[in-house]
């Protein structure tokens, strides 16, 4: 059984279709790119996976359970994470209490909060917060804000992690500092949908690509098998 099975999903902005019958599955501890043109409706989906927005019509099912009708906070439970494309960092919290709330928000029972310190140093770590413990965002550079947002997302111990964009706003070295770091977590037992305008930046990363134009699915397949489709060439490319 798949961990997350998409059918005929669809969403309506007034007259916009942002999400035209998408359809789609994702298994345990597999590494997928969903790609697309701005506008595309990649975040859309997103919104939709992990209920910020409830769809107009289709079914979600996670583990085999339909969730479209859950909370956001439900869903979290159930080991659904996002990073968020434009996220709102916690600013009176250093990157330890933000990574903690994390964890807090995961186990939601106070006498587990003994040992959250210590896993909160331990997911700082692993992603190389080790000297930023305790600043707070206000002081620090875009792309470490990034990492600490990406800490959060794992703090939840997730089964899917949602990462909205990873790369946008980073320079060419964060970029591929950031790739390495999502390339360390592929070995975790979790399954991660990885979202970009640009194939070229999750081909690499990713077991199998989606890709989207006009809230439609144009092509899902291998990356090689995504990049060399006539649709996708057309819509990424222009030929
Ligand atoms: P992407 O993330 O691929 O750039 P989005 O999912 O953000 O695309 O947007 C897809 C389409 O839906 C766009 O036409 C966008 O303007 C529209 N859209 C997205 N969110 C909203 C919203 N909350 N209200 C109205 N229109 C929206
Ligand atoms: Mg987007």
């Amino acid at each position: 059984m798949a961990l997350l099975e998409v059918k005929n999903l669809d969403k309506y902005f007034g007259g916009i279709h942002a999400t035209d019958n998408v359809s789609f599955e994702i298994n345990k501890n597999e590494i997928v790119g969903l790609i697309g043109p701005n506008g595309a409706g990649k975040s859309t989906i997103m919104h939709l996976l992990i209920g910020l927005y409830k769809p107009t019509n289709g079914i979600i099912k996670f583990n085999g359970e339909e969730i479209q009708h859950l909370s956001i906070h439900k869903r979290i439970k159930k080991g659904i994470a996002v990073m968020f494309q434009h996220s709102r960092p916690l600013s009176r919290q250093t990157v330890l209490e933000n990574i903690e709330l994390s964890l807090l928000e995961d186990k939601f029972q106070f006498f587990y909060k003994k040992g959250i310190k210590e896993q909160a140093i331990q997911i700082a770590k692993k992603l190389g917060l080790e000297l930023v413990y305790n600043k707070r965002p206000s002081e620090l550079a875009f792309g470490i804000i990034r990492r600490m947002e990406l800490a959060k997302a794992i703090a939840l111990n997730p089964k899917l992690l949602l990462l909205d964009e990873p790369f946008a706003g980073l320079s060419h070295l964060e970029v591929e500092e950031f790739s390495k770091l999502i390339r360390s977590l592929t070995k975790e037992n979790f399954s991660i949908i990885i979202v970009d305008h640009n194939v070229k930046a999750v081909k690499d990363l990713v077991d199998k690509i989606i890709a989207i134009h006009a809230g439609k699915i144009i092509s899902t397949g291998t990356p090689e098998e995504v990049i060399s489709n006539k649709e996708v060439k057309r819509v990424f490319l222009g030929e």
